[in-house]
């Protein structure tokens, strides 16, 4: 006897949920899972061998930039050659845009050139006078709203008060609040000082941006959110003291999450050192101390999710250092990183890195059970990941229009080799097999995961 027909059928590898891997067969049609288990038997017009390979729920990347080198299009295929499936970019309304109107961008934008399923969140630069579209956006499916503790000196911090206020109007419409946490302000003359005494501006960054003031505004920013009743999303932590942060107001019952970047858990400030200006990251990397309590905190459960913060900018490690702009091409690269350095260094279980990379960031955001999850009736999206394929990091290896990657010569074991989205393949031996523009945007909910769901 036969079940029913597949549109396609992914043969003979293990699956891999939050919780569990196992072997078993997953049965997709009309683009969604409609079944998982051992040895399904059943006519498939297409039938994947995935003998020897994991085959996980399609990662989501909910940090991404898509104004830099890499537009909307071209961040969609680097992200899906690194086993990304589903991406939430940063909408960032600049001084003197509406919010409202960059968002209706970037959405467009998306449904005409994304190759990748996607969401959006807002960003706003200057929430005096944007943060009041915030209920017509969150209408629209934007639903989690950043803003800046940082970035004084560039026009881009908000103050105590535009940040309560904010806050309380997110709270309101239900949404979720995110915040680059660092006291721009301390920071700012930290740098001004360094600056004065002619330190050099590469050896002088990590002391500028120390780990204690990312760990005050961490603090600082769930105090008003816990007054404002607004849940809070801190993405790129780096640091022990951030971790012990919200770790203590997660004990008290407050629902922060907290995200971490492929970066922060394999390079430090040394890395930094050797190379420059690629590195210049904000926060900065810094020492092997932090790296380990991120990779314990990840395994923990403290820290929920791995993004990536692709943001390439046009830098090279031989320009002057203070003047390079912030920012990295990570998306790429992501899984396999985490992979290599976290699953096989025993830092994460593989399941670990499920929870972390697909089901906790769809959780968060809302997305969950259509996206993070193999389960009958989620979208059929899908990672294929070959745990023994050796390969080695280089710049012409990776899709970004960046002209470097932060991992130059960096030697892995372990490649995502196939990424189905909805039921279509899209990356195929290394190969591009579907056209952009096929990306759909998708409505958020943001901020209402329980913590205990996530751990
Ligand atoms: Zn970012």
């Amino acid at each position: 006897m036969k079940d029913e027909a597949f549109d396609l059928l992914v043969r003979g590898g293990k699956v891999v949920t939050g919780a569990r891997i196992a072997e078993a067969d997953v049965g997709i049609s009309s683009g969604l899972v409609s079944a998982v288990g051992r040895g399904l038997n059943a006519e498939a017009e297409r039938t994947i061998d995935a003998t020897g390979t994991y085959v996980l729920p399609g990662i989501l990347d909910v940090h991404t930039h898509p104004v830099y080198l890499d537009d909307l299009k071209d961040l969609s295929i680097t992200a899906a050659h690194g086993g990304v499936t589903t991406l939430i970019h940063y909408a960032y309304a600049r001084p003197g845009e509406s919010l409202a109107e960059t968002v209706h961008r970037f959405r467009e934008e998306g449904e005409s050139g994304s190759l990748l399923d996607f969401a959006l969140h807002g960003g706003l630069f200057d929430p005096e006078n944007q943060a009041g579209e915030i209920p017509a956006v969150f209408r629209d499916g934007v639903t989690s709203f950043k803003m800046f503790m940082t970035y004084a000196k560039l026009g881009w911090m908000t103050d105590d008060y535009q940040l309560m206020r904010t806050l309380d109007i997110v709270a309101r419409a239900g949404g979720l609040g995110v915040v680059h946490a660092e006291n721009g302000l301390a920071t700012d003359y930290l740098e001004d000082r360094a600056l004065a005494e002619g330190r050099d501006p590469k050896e002088a960054f990590v002391d500028t941006r120390p780990a204690i003031l990312e760990a005050e505004a961490i603090h600082r920013a769930i105090a008003i959110a816990r007054v404002a009743g607004c849940p809070l999303y801190i993405p790129h932590m780096t640091a022990a003291l951030g971790i012990e942060v919200v770790a203590a107001a997660r004990a008290n019952g407050f629902r922060v999450y907290a995200e971490t970047c492929p970066q922060y858990l394999t390079l430090t400030r040394e890395d930094l050192l050797k190379q420059g200006p690629v590195l210049k990251i904000g926060p900065p990397l810094r020492g092997e101390e932090d790296r380990c309590a991120l990779w314990r905190a990840l395994a923990d459960g403290l820290l929920d999710t791995v993004a990536s913060d692709h943001a390439p900018k046009e830098k090279r490690n031989d320009d002057p250092f203070f003047e390079a702009p912030y920012g990295s091409p990570q998306v790429e690269t992501m899984l396999a990183l985490v992979f290599d350095e976290g699953v096989r260094n025993k830092w994460i279980s593989l399941p670990r890195l499920v929870r972390t990379m697909s089901e906790n960031p769809a959780r968060i955001f809302g997305l969950y059970p259509k996206k993070g999850a193999l389960l009958p009736g989620s979208d059929a999206d899908l990672t294929i990941f070959d745990p023994v394929h050796r390969h080695t990091i280089t710049h012409a290896t990776q899709h970004s229009r960046a002209p470097y990657t932060a991992y130059e010569g960096r030697r892995c074991v372990g490649k995502p080799i196939l990424s189905i989205q909805r039921g279509e393949i899209l990356i195929e031996e290394g190969r591009l097999v579907a056209r952009t523009g096929r990306g759909r945007f998708h409505p958020t909910a943001a901020g209402r995961a329980e913590l205990n769901e996530l751990a």
